[in-house]
């Protein structure tokens, strides 16, 4: 369990379907790595990390079933603090399909910017590959977020794509609860 003041954060892993969101999921939480998984289970998983010298507790969400339902995927992007968007590197289709998730996010969080981080899965089928790095490079450059390419197969990166979007999750809250604002809040409202 998590004691009172550990840092403790809530991230969602989304994507398009069949794009390894569970096997990068269960890879990271339990070491291995799943050739079949029930593409409808949606489930969340708990682990102590320690990030750069700090322990974190996570809440890892593996999202499931909303990739025709975008309705459903409201819910989860109200409640996550940071988001771990994967695509295919051998699937043209679910590297396009991630501006709906990144569009959706910020709009669900009436933001023009949050802590995401862009995974482009897979690179262990090298031969199959449609998806540039560089491609994918440029595009979160343009989106302003972190790419990482993973395999959950070889378990490459793997633990990293985790890591760096709790990076960016420490860098907003910096930001968002830095002196000033601190400051601001305990002159004007003591409960
Ligand atoms: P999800 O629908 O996004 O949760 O996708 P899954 O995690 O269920 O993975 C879909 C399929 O891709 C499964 O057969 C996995 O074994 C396979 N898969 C997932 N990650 C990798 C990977 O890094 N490399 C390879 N070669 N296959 C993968
Ligand atoms: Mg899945």
């Amino acid at each position: 369990m998590a004691n009172k003041d550990m840092e403790e954060y809530k991230l969602a892993v989304v994507g398009g379907g069949g794009v390894g969101k569970s096997a990068l999921t269960v890879q990271f939480i339990q070491n291995i790595f799943v050739e079949e998984y029930d593409p409808t289970i949606e489930d969340s998983y708990r682990k102590h990390a320690k990030v750069d010298e700090t322990t974190c507790f996570l809440e890892i969400l593996d999202t499931a079933g909303q990739e025709e339902y975008k309705a459903l995927r409201d819910q989860y992007m109200r409640t996550g603090d940071g988001f771990v968007m994967v695509f295919s590197v051998i699937d043209r289709k679910t590297f396009e399909e991630i501006n709906e998730f990144y569009e959706q996010i910020l709009r669900v969080k009436d933001t023009d910017a949050f802590p995401m981080c862009l995974v482009g899965n897979k690179c262990d089928l090298e031969s199959e590959r449609v998806i540039s790095q560089d491609e994918a490079k440029n595009f979160a450059k343009e989106l302003k977020i972190p790419y990482l390419e993973a395999s959950a197969k070889m378990r490459k990166n793997v633990d990293e794509c985790f890591y760096e979007l709790v990076r960016e999750v420490r860098k907003t809250k910096k930001t968002t609860t830095g002196p000033n604002k601190e400051k601001k809040k305990s002159g004007c409202n003591l409960l």
